[in-house]
């Protein structure tokens, strides 16, 4: 049994990097093997919903992923919905803190967090300092050492899995170590929202205030998770306002800088920017090195050299997908017994290179990131209406969809709205010119690339 959740785990590392978070989470939270026969696996999973959306549209994926790992050993899955799976989605496991996620080694690595909502994992000591996140890590020292004081509020922001959830919670776990009494509560900007919503809903308003108002600390991690929710704005404006008067910390994160949040209200942008902002870029090859060596110390597991600069010179993007790769190399070597060759390093790694990613990546993902990320209707997006906050993300759309898809110029055109292929020339012609003019511009879309890829 041990040997098949072990399998499950080693699977569903491999999955967690092709898909989305949102993806992963909300289909394979909550999902264990319950039993196998022969060469058939059964899946536990929590409802019927979740039953048919993995036979549709994950099952192929899956099993590659576990006759990966059991060496073409399993023919066939079975997927139940199962009581275990079951009780444990009513008793309200709402979200998986984020470790749960991640193939998980060691049982010791999972982590509860604490009544400040804090991961202790998530340390100064552990956090690797390189030019891309220099300035966010001082900012972040300065704000320990005097909280409300200097720079209140710290915004940090930067792409994923760049190390902004680490960093924010370092804050808090840093300020408790030091002891000087002060109330920390960390939250992800979607916990926030949800508590607010949940509030209101069962008259416990007042009850939201006392508890978001009664601390000296706020992190809030995420705060792009505010576009379009006007109320959740509302409260977070009063809540920011409350704490900021009384030179409360607050310290935020977002994947983007204020202003390039869409649907948030002008009023809190500029209280984004009253403090200090400090972005956080893509490491270095040093850095992603020295964040594997750190990482394989934290795990006490020595990996060669000859590995380390493997791994760090091919995954460029994003330091979670780094440890993701180390902890594969870790489950193989569980289950196998042996430490992998750089050679087989590279084979068990095959599915992360930029490469592959690329060839899987379809225009209509580009179509439907575009308008998630400017906050969009689709019909609109694609519509006739040249106001500039469609025009500009429909021209983003087909210059990405040259230059990442390497389309035609008359495909382009007909993905998007059916226009003719001198607009898609245009498009990527106007997009290419700007991304070296406008700042704003070039961030956007570096952000939407990572997205796509990630
Ligand atoms: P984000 O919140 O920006 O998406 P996370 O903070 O969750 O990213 O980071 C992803 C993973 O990478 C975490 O396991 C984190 O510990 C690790 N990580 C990121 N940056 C660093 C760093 N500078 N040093 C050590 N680990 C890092
Ligand atoms: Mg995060």
């Amino acid at each position: 049994m041990e040997e098949e959740q072990k399998i499950w785990q080693a699977a569903l590392g491999e999955l967690e990097l092709t898909l989305s978070r949102a993806n992963f989470t909300t289909w394979f939270k909550n999902t264990f093997i319950s039993g196998h026969e022969h060469d058939t696996i059964i899946v536990g999973v929590p409802n019927t919903f979740t039953k048919a959306w993995l036979e549709k549209k994950y099952h192929s994926s899956i099993l590659k992923a576990l006759q990966k790992i059991t060496d073409n050993k399993i023919r066939a899955i079975v997927y139940r919905v199962e009581a275990k799976a079951k009780i444990d989605e009513l008793s309200g496991t709402d979200q998986l803190p984020e470790e749960k996620l991640t193939l998980t080694i060691e049982p010791t690595e999972t982590p509860a967090l604490n009544e400040f909502g804090l991961n202790p994992r998530y340390n100064f000591t552990n956090f690797v300092i390189g030019k891309a996140n220099e300035l966010a890590h001082a900012a972040s020292l300065a704000v320990v050492q005097k909280p409300g004081e200097v720079y209140n509020p710290l915004f940090i922001y930067g792409g994923v899995g760049l190390g902004k959830t680490h960093l924010i919670q370092a804050v808090g776990n840093q300020i408790l170590k030091n002891n000087s009494g002060r109330r920390v509560l960390y939250v992800s900007c979607e916990k926030f929202a949800n508590d607010f919503i949940k509030s209101i809903s069962t008259n416990r308003a007042e009850r939201f205030k006392e508890i978001y108002r009664s601390v000296d600390v706020l992190l809030i991690d995420d705060v792009q998770f505010l576009s379009g929710k006007e109320g959740t704005q509302e409260a977070f404006f009063h809540t920011f306002n409350d704490l900021h008067q009384a030179n409360k910390q607050v310290v935020m994160t977002s994947d983007r800088p204020p202003k390039s949040i869409p649907g948030v209200e002008n009023r809190l942008v500029s209280r984004f920017e009253w403090g200090m902002i400090a972005d956080i870029s893509t490491p270095d090859l040093e850095t992603r090195a020295a964040i594997l060596r750190a990482k394989c110390r934290e795990k006490n597991y020595p990996l060669d050299h000859e590995i380390i600069t493997y791994l760090a010179a091919n995954i460029q993007n994003n330091i979670r997908e780094l440890e993701g790769a180390l902890n594969k190399i870790i489950a193989h070597h569980q289950l196998y017994g042996n430490i992998p060759a750089l050679e087989n390093v590279k084979k068990l790694l095959a599915s992360l290179t930029t490469v592959q990613r690329k060839r899987s990546v379809t225009p209509k993902q580009i179509i439907n990131l575009v308008a998630e990320f400017y906050d969009l209707k689709l019909d609109d997006l694609l519509g006739s209406c040249r106001k500039k906050s469609f025009s500009l993300p429909r021209q983003i759309i087909m210059f990405l969809m040259r230059e990442e898809l390497k389309i035609s110029y008359p495909t382009i055109g007909q993905e998007v709205g059916n226009r003719d292929h001198t607009t898609a020339m245009h498009a990527h012609l106007k997009i290419a010119r700007e991304i070296d003019e406008d700042e704003k511009i070039n961030q956007d879309i570096k952000l939407i690339k990572e997205k796509l890829y990630n």
